[in-house]
Order: structure tokens, then C-alpha cells, then sequence
């Protein structure tokens, strides 16, 4: 199985269009959450992830979506946006996004927005908090999203017996196995990369290899950004897409 690994979309139908066309064949979807929220077509996205057999796990802006968080946990932007969205949702959307779950475990894979620990808020940008995490999830792999940042955190227990965590890079169309240690990967953002890099970011996992290929590509931003300045949403979230933070 191919699978599509994809991450805080957050209503930018351009650039998971871009990633859908890119990503070419594949069997089913993992997509880890913030589906909606930042972005202009939260509806659209929404029905565009529906056309394809995929599982999708609950991010903290589909709950603030659905009006289940306390805004004031969000910044003035963020809370902005979540309002607008609530305005925005279709009632189709608002039953999708209230069935999703926090975390699922699929072939042998865990999947959660933020951590194992605390699928929908925790963030997991350390070391030190990923090595924390291995004792939260069973399998070997858990794909994580939430920072918007592409990462690899692997297990290791010394021989000391001591757990230790090394942080790496998720490497550019490079297929690395999945089948040697425990780690935690984040494929990054579809739809509001945070690393510096403002091209859209994905992941394609073939379970038969255990080969896992990270991939970046470019998107129409400036016609997203349009579109959000069209809908009032903060000019500071329109224009954060374009240096990729
Ligand atoms: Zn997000």
C-alpha cells in the first residue's frame, strides 16, 4: 500500500491540490489534522480530502472549528481566523469534523496531530520531549503534525540502559526505511509550512518497502493570499505564507 502522509492543511485547497497532483498514485490518505482554520476554503478542502479513501485524526483548530476550545488558548490571528471559520462551515462539514478521532492506529502505524501523549495540543519540537513520547504509543512508527515543521526524532536505549533521542532531518525525495528504529516523523505542513521554507511539504509511505519519501513543492501562494485578504482573514496569516513561518 502507497500511503499519502499529510499534515495541517489549514484551508488551503491550492496547496493540497498541488500535493494531490504531485503525490501522483496512491492508495489511501493519512492526514494528521488542522484539516481547517488560517486558511480561505475550509469547506473545500474538507470535501476535496473526502473524495479519497483516507483516515484523518482531530488537530487543535478543527476543535476550535467546531467552537469545543477556548479561543483566548489562540493568539489574536488564530482566534480571528477560527471565528471565521466557524461562520464559514457547512453543517456536512461540522459532522465530518466532530467525528474525527484523536488518534488512530493503522498498519501498524500511530497516528495524532500533536503528541502520543496529547493528541490534539501537545507540541513535540525537542528531544527532550519527543523521548517522553515512545511510552505513549505502541508501534514502531507514530506520524505526528502540529509544528508545521518536517522532523524525525528516533529512539534509541543505550547500552547503559538509558533512553535516549536523536533529532534529524526528513530528507528531500530521498527514501529512508522506517523498519530500523522507533521513531516519530512529521511530514510537515501542506498549507502553512513553519521551517523557512514556504513550499508545501508531504509525505509517501509504501508499507510493502517500509520506505518512507519526503517531498517539497511550490503552490500558488500569491493567489491564496488573494483569496484571504477577499475574506478579511489577518494580513499577517496571509502574508507569513510567503517566507514559509
Ligand atoms: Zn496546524
Amino acid at each position: 500500500m502507497r500511503y499519502l502522509i499529510i499534515s495541517d492543511i489549514h484551508a488551503n485547497l491550492h496547496a493540497l491540490d498541488a500535493v494531490l497532483k504531485h503525490a501522483g498514485s496512491f492508495d489511501r490518505i493519512w492526514c494528521l489534522g488542522d484539516v481547517v482554520g488560517y486558511g480561505p476554503q475550509p469547506n473545500e478542502c474538507l470535501e476535496r480530502l473526502q473524495q479519497f479513501p483516507h483516515v484523518c485524526v482531530a488537530g487543535n483548530h478543527d476543535w476550535a472549528a467546531l467552537g469545543r476550545l477556548d479561543l483566548n488558548e489562540f493568539n489574536s490571528d488564530a482566534q480571528a481566523s477560527a471565528v471565521w471559520t466557524q461562520q464559514q462551515l457547512t453543517a456536512a462539514s461540522h459532522a465530518y469534523l466532530e467525528g474525527l478521532p484523536e488518534r488512530v492506529v493503522e498498519a501498524d502505524v500511530t497516528l495524532v496531530h500533536g503528541s502520543p501523549r496529547d493528541p490534539v495540543w501537545e507540541y513535540i519540537m525537542f528531544p527532550s520531549v519527543a523521548k517522553l513520547q515512545f511510552a505513549y504509543f505502541q508501534t514502531q512508527a507514530c506520524f505526528v503534525g502540529h509544528t508545521h515543521a518536517p522532523v524525525v526524532f528516533t529512539y534509541f536505549l543505550m547500552g547503559n540502559g538509558l533512553e535516549a533521542c536523536e533529532q534529524s532531518g526528513l530528507p528531500v525525495e530521498e527514501k529512508i526505511s522506517i523498519d530500523q528504529a522507533r521513531q516519530i516523523i512529521n511530514p510537515g505542513s501542506v498549507g502553512q509550512p513553519r521551517d523557512g521554507d514556504p513550499r508545501s511539504a508531504y509525505a509517501l509511505l509504501n508499507t510493502e518497502t517500509q520506505e518512507l519519501e519526503h517531498f517539497r513543492i511550490e503552490y500558488p501562494i500569491a493567489t491564496v493570499q488573494r483569496a484571504m485578504k477577499l475574506c478579511g482573514l489577518p494580513e499577517r496569516l496571509s502574508s507569513r505564507l510567503a517566507y514559509g513561518w
